[in-house]
């Protein structure tokens, strides 16, 4: 039966190693969270983020705005948030209301200041294998690999989903990590068949206890990225994990393994930040 990878553990450690790290810097990292409406989820997303940050010993503050703010609005904030040198991260969380449009908010942001990594800019030195900041949960998905100890050189890793914000950058970072990649999605003719050869394998795909257990190859490494609510208004991954724990080597809870992973990396990405705008030596 599968070891469990305690992400809560993981990011625990890993922001008391990030706290400990600004408080020997000689300022805040600076951190502000925009958000734009009420969506609820988004909600109780921005308030952990808030109180992590803060925590942690970073100069956080989120900034909401109502949901009728016109675009033109919220890039004038980001505007002044770029020329502002005490922030060193920006995040715009989303969705945004239908009258913003998503990826003229997210190109306005200072790539620099683009703790989301969701910046073209980013997403370019990601694939290009330059530094840049990293998108949250996958950069989160590779400490948890780590931590279970996988062997990452030559291994067979499949990533399920091709999204911009999980898929596409954990495809870019297994390979930057010398793995054999396949991405899967919507489209893939055979999901369980590729699901079998996986060694390493990432679910993000949104879809509740898609994976079933005789997906897993004995011995593989679960990662599941998906957060999916019931109409019982349980959690569930996209993995159906009561069946994959039998077969895999390591699996992660939902909730309790990427989500607190994400958080964690959303602080450290504002501390490399800090340290690379600032010009401190790392
Ligand atoms: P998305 O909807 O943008 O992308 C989903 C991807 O899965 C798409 O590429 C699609 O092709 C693929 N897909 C959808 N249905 C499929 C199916 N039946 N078979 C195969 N592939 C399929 O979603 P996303 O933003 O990448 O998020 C994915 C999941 O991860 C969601 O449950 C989301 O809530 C969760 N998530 C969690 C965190 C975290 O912090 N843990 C962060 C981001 C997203």
């Amino acid at each position: 039966t599968a070891t469990i990878i305690d992400g809560k553990a993981v990011a625990e450690r890993l922001r008391a190693g990030l706290a400990g790290r600004v408080a020997a810097l000689p300022f805040r990292p600076g951190l502000r969270v925009v958000r734009v409406g009420d969506d609820p989820a988004s909600g109780v997303y921005v308030r952990n983020k808030d109180r992590a940050a803060l925590a942690a010993g970073f100069d956080s503050a989120t900034i909401a705005l109502p949901a009728d703010t016109r675009e033109s609005d919220l890039l004038a904030l980001i505007a002044r948030l770029n020329a502002d040198p005490a922030v060193d991260g920006i995040l715009v969380q989303l969705p945004l209301p239908p009258q913003i449009r998503a990826d003229a908010v997210i190109e306005a942001v200072d790539p620099e200041k683009d703790v989301d990594g969701f910046h073209p800019v980013n997403a370019g030195r990601l694939a290009s294998r330059q530094p840049g900041l990293v998108p949250c949960t996958p950069k989160g998905v590779m400490h948890l690999l780590r931590e279970a100890g996988a062997r990452l050189p030559g291994a067979r890793a499949v990533v399920l989903g091709r999204s911009q914000i999980v898929g596409r950058p954990m495809l870019q970072l297994l390979l930057a990590a010398d793995c054999t990649v396949t991405v899967a999605h919507s489209r893939t003719r055979d999901l369980p068949g590729e699901c079998r050869r996986a060694e390493i394998l990432v679910a993000a795909v949104g879809q509740s206890e898609l994976v079933r257990g005789d997906w897993v190859a004995e011995g593989a490494i679960v990662i599941d990225v998906g957060i999916n609510r019931g109409p019982d208004g349980k959690l569930r991954g996209d993995v159906a994990f009561a069946e994959a724990l039998p077969r895999a080597a390591a699996i992660t809870p939902v909730p309790g393994g990427v989500g607190p992973m994400t958080i964690a990396c959303l602080l450290e990405n504002t501390l490399e930040a800090a340290i690379a705008r600032r010009r401190l030596p790392s």
